[in-house]
Formats: structure tokens, sequence, C-alpha cells
């Protein structure tokens, strides 16, 4: 038996031969041709269907992994469609007198190259869609008939490294899981193998093509294949693999029902999200809402800082999908390890404890204001609820609240239309759990953001893996806090959820209960399993 290693992209198990997937090798010839006409013909031919090609990959994709995910392909079709570019390789032709095939290779090269060549991390990789999209047109020019590399029987793909389009090509029929020696967690590969639901390693340094038919089992828990495996390994796996696929079924048939105790508490199962893309989930896993909107990943997914209008579409168009169940949006939470260089934010020697979240934005508040007012206005589209993140201070939430409303004026003096909020902060910080009675006066929600409370409670920085022998999650101390808070908003009236990572510990689950928690919001996968929990606690025993 063979154990190799590499990062699990998804915790699952695949078990099944391994298939090696070789990409087509292009062979490209570079001498002269007569009918120049002839030429341009095969290549205008071959540019047009990979355009249309383009567009059955975006349906593909998104019936297999949703609108999100196909975006990348009408990003392709755009590519191809490029006048320059396409001008460019008919020159090659007509002026060199050159094949279709050695023009596009040349021309498509020449563009990714420039794309490499740029400062700007979303221009660079770009790169690789350019050089996706001319294997496209190679493979129409040549005639190469990539469907067959999958082989006929359902197997476990291993590949050097796999481009969107080749991944979205596969058939997911024939797919248990996918290894590859190269990629990263989020690539547009990781996150289209993440939202099909394929266990799936990258980094696996150690692929063979000695592999090629062999009997493996790829363990997404424990990051491994083993080829070959033992029949040991085979019986527990196989077990294990069984159970997940028990359970799966088993939470499906919790969709549409409600998160009731066995003695009637109710509590909300929302799911935390980082924009639009992640709107396929919410439904898909039946979350009740959404508790957590980390804002900022629409700011660091801009090369720019979003505008106004921007914001506003990403904000509008998931409150008004997912009406009227709750969408809360936290403003945006920069600084600390999430750093954006348009925000040109100084060096700190403590990052956590330093220039980040509310900080940042009642400093820079025409920076702030733009976010509030595109809030404001997809108010009026949905349910939404709007926190602030690292209060510490009364002060810091009423000057907040005063920017709120300052908006809001301006909003309807300029005719716009504002619908209800809810307003909640993140309670995050030793000191914002000590004065929650003065904040609970002044807000409709708090949201228990563990993953920060647990670092500034305990002194223990989230990202250090050093930590990990001193890091208890778990600490009373944390536990405490939990509860103090859940206490202190209840006398005022104001519900409390938790938004961090200790929502979705189902050892937990029980403990929060009694505490009184109204609301979890997890990791979309957690909501069923969650709602699976909660329906089986009586809190009357
Ligand atoms: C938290 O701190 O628990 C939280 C939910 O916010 P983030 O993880 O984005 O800091
Ligand atoms: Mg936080």
């Amino acid at each position: 038996m063979i154990v190799a290693t590499g990062k699990s992209i998804l915790n699952g198990i695949a078990i099944g031969k391994i298939k090696i997937y070789k990409a087509p090798v292009y062979e490209i010839n570079t001498g002269l041709i007569e009918d120049v006409d002839a030429e341009v013909a095969r290549f205008n031919a071959a540019v047009a269907k990979a355009i249309d090609q383009q567009g059955v990959l975006y349906e593909k994709a998104k019936k297999d992994a949703g609108e999100e995910s196909a975006a990348i392909f009408e990003a392709h079709q755009l590519m191809l469609e490029d006048d320059d570019l396409q001008d460019s390789a008919r020159e090659i032709i007509i002026e060199q007198k050159r094949s279709a095939e050695y023009a596009t290779k040349t021309a498509f090269d020449n563009y990714a190259q420039m794309f490499a060549e740029m400062d700007d991390p979303y221009m660079k990789a770009r790169s690789a869609d350019l050089l996706d999209v001319e294997t496209d047109v190679l493979d129409f020019l040549m005639g190469n008939d990539t469907s067959s590399m999958q082989g006929t029987e359902p197997s476990i793909l291993v590949a050097e490294d796999l481009a969107p389009s080749e991944t979205v090509k596969l058939d997911k029929s024939l797919l248990l899981g996918m290894i590859t020696r190269e990629g990263s967690s989020n690539s547009h590969t990781a996150i289209l193998a993440r939202s099909m639901n394929l266990p799936s390693l990258i980094q696996c340094k150690e692929i063979d093509d000695s592999w090629d038919g062999k009997m493996a089992i790829l363990d997404g828990y424990n990051s491994c294949v083993y080829i070959e495996p033992t029949d040991d390994l085979m019986k527990t796996l196989s077990a294990k693999h069984a159970e997940d696929v028990k359970k799966l079924a088993l939470l499906q048939e919790l969709k549409g029902k409600p998160s009731v105790t066995l003695d009637g508490t109710s509590v909300h199962v929302y799911a935390n999200i980082g924009g639009p893309s992640d709107l396929g989930s919410v439904n898909e896993n039946d979350a009740e809402g959404v508790g957590l909107f980390r804002s900022e990943f629409v700011y660091l997914n801009s090369k720019e800082e979003p505008t106004e209008e921007q914001q506003f579409t990403a904000y509008k168009r998931v409150v008004e999908t997912l009406a009227p169940k709750l969408v809360i949006i936290r403003t945006c939470d920069i600084g600390a390890d999430k750093t954006i260089d348009y925000m040109h934010l100084d060096k700190e020697e403590n990052p956590a404890l330093g220039f980040r979240a509310i900080r940042i934005c009642l400093t820079r508040k025409d920076f702030f204001k733009k976010q509030l007012r595109a809030l404001l206005r997809a108010s009026a589209f949905g349910n939404m609820g709007i926190m602030f993140p690292m209060i510490i201070s009364k002060w810091e939430l009423m000057e907040a609240k005063a920017l709120l409303e300052e908006c809001k004026a301006e909003l309807i003096k300029e005719g716009h239309k504002i619908g209800k909020y809810q307003l909640g902060i993140m309670i995050e910080t030793p000191a914002s759990v000590l004065v929650a009675d003065d904040l609970a006066e002044e807000v409709d929600f708090f949201s228990l953001g563990t993953n920060d409370l647990t670092q500034y409670t305990c002194a223990i920085d989230r990202q250090n893996a050093k930590l990990e022998r001193f890091s208890d999650t778990h600490h009373p101390a944390v536990l405490k806090a939990i509860q103090m808070t859940i206490e202190a908003g209840h006398r005022h009236n104001t519900w409390v959820g938790i938004c961090g990572e200790l929502g979705a510990d189902p050892t937990l689950t029980e403990t929060f209960l009694r505490m009184g928690i109204d609301e979890l919001s997890v990791n979309a996968k957690s909501v069923l399993p969650l709602r699976k929990i909660i329906r089986s606690v009586d809190l009357s025993k």
C-alpha cells in the first residue's frame, strides 16, 4: 500500500480506481502554409466553435456548481470574442503565412504573457484563463476529443493540474474524486470541486503514472490517498463512507422542518456567507437566513474600492434573493489578517490589536458612508440586518449609528426608498462582553464572534498554528463570556446569536441552547447537522 498526502479541499471519502488524466499534446506545425484564406477560415471556424463551447460549459457549470462558479465561462467567451486578439492571430496567418494552430498559439501566448507581467494579482490570474481558451481553440483545430480522457468507469481522477474548463468538461457521473499535484485552495478549480461536492486533494506531490488503474481510497478527512489499500483499511473507510452517505440522505429529510427542540424551543439556524456566490449553498442547505455576510469579501474580491453602486448591487442581490429570510450584513471588517492594497494601511506591530474594522470605518468616514448608503438602499429589497464589528465602547456604536442616520437623511432627500432593518453588533472582545448591558440598550441583536472573542479573551493569536497546544476553544472563560452576553442581551430584549466557528461545534449545541441562545449562524454545510441535534434536545430535562 502507498500512502500519499496532499491538501484536502473537501472532507469526504472516495473509493475507486485511479484514472490518470493527461492533457493532450499539442504538436504545432511551424512551417509555411500556401492557402492563407483556407487557414483564416479554419481559424475563424475554430474560434466560433470555442465561443459556442463556452456557452455550453457555462450552462453545464451552472447546473453542476451554480451560477457564480459558471461565470468564469462568460469571461472566457468575452476573451475569445476580443477583436484585437482575433486580429493578431489572423495577421500572423496572413503576413507570416503560418498555420492557424501556430497563429493561435503565438497570439494567445503573447496576450497571456502580457497579463502575467501585470502587477495587479487579478489581471495576472487572467493569464491562466487565456491559456485555457487557447487550448479550446487548438482542440477544435486539431480535432482533439478530450471527452475520452476520463475512461468509461467511475474513477478518482489524478492530474498534474486541472484548468476550470477541464474540470467542468468532466463527466460528473464518472468522477468519484480528484487529486492534483498542483493547485491552490482558492483556485477556480478548487472552488468548482467544492461546489460539485467532490472529495479532492491538491498539492499531492507524490502522484505517479504507475497508479493508473489501481484501487485507491481518497481520504479527505485525513488529507491523503491510499493506493492499493489493505483489506482492513478498505473495510474501515468503506464503513465510514457508507455512514457519510447515509447521514447525508437522512439530513435531506430535515429540509423544510423547523429547528425546534423536543420541548418546543425554537432557534434560528442561519448560514455565514462571503458574498452573492454563496447564495446557492444557503438554499441547498435550507438555512433559515444569513447570520453573517462578511462584506469585506466584496472589497477583497475587487481590484479597487467598490463603488456605492457595485456594493448596492451585491447586497441587493443577496437580500432580494433570500427575502423574506433575514440577511445580516456585517460592515467592512478589514485589517488584521484581511489586508487590501488599495486601502494603503500601514504595517503594524500588532495588527490584530490595531487599526481594523470599525476603527477604520470611523476614521475614514467617506469610505464608511459609501457602504452604509449601499446597505440602506439595499434594505428596501428584503429583510436586512446591519451589524458593526469589533465594537468595544458605546461611543463607537453611537458614532456609527449617527453616520447611519446621516446617510439615511441624505438618501431620503435624494428620493431613495429605505426598508426596515435590524441593527446589531458583533460581540468579539472581552470589553464588549463587560459593557454588554449598555450596548444592548442601543441594538436589536448581538452576534458573538467567538473566533475573535476566544483570541482576545485567551490572548491566543488565532493565526498562529504553533499555539495550538495552548488554545482551548472550549475555555471556561469563553463559555462564561457567551453566557454573560446572552443574559445581558435578554435583559434588554436584544436577541443573541453566535456567528463564530464555535456555533457549528456539535458538542456545544446543547450547552448553547441551555444558555438561551436565539440563533446559530454557521457554514452552510453545518445547518442540517445542527438542526438534527437541536431537534433531539429536550431542555425540560
Ligand atoms: C469572529 O470573530 O468570530 C467572526 C465571526 O468574525 P471573523 O471570523 O470574520 O473575524
Ligand atoms: Mg471577528
